[in-house]
């Protein structure tokens, strides 16, 4: 599920909240100050973030744009 970032319209913090995406544009109230003017920034998909450290690093890659640091493990070291 991804990671949503409302902006509050009041406070300017930000409050950041897991939820499907069908969800995404529906309104939220600010954890800090309790406004409903939030709006929705960016969102952060966590796994598609960690996924290309970990497919260029896998063994069938050696050799790839991670050079010789990929460990047996299939992790960079870099
Ligand atoms: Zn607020």
């Amino acid at each position: 599920m991804p990671v949503y970032e409302y902006e509050c319209g009041k406070c300017e913090k930000v409050t950041e909240t897991l939820r499907k995406s069908s969800d995404a544009d529906a309104p939220i109230v600010c954890e800090h100050c309790g406004s409903d003017k939030t709006r929705r920034m960016h969102s952060v998909f966590t796994a598609a973030a960690a996924a290309p450290k970990r497919g260029h690093c896998a063994p069938q890659s050696s050799g790839g744009p991670c050079g010789g640091c990929c460990n047996p493990h299939g992790s960079c070291s870099t």
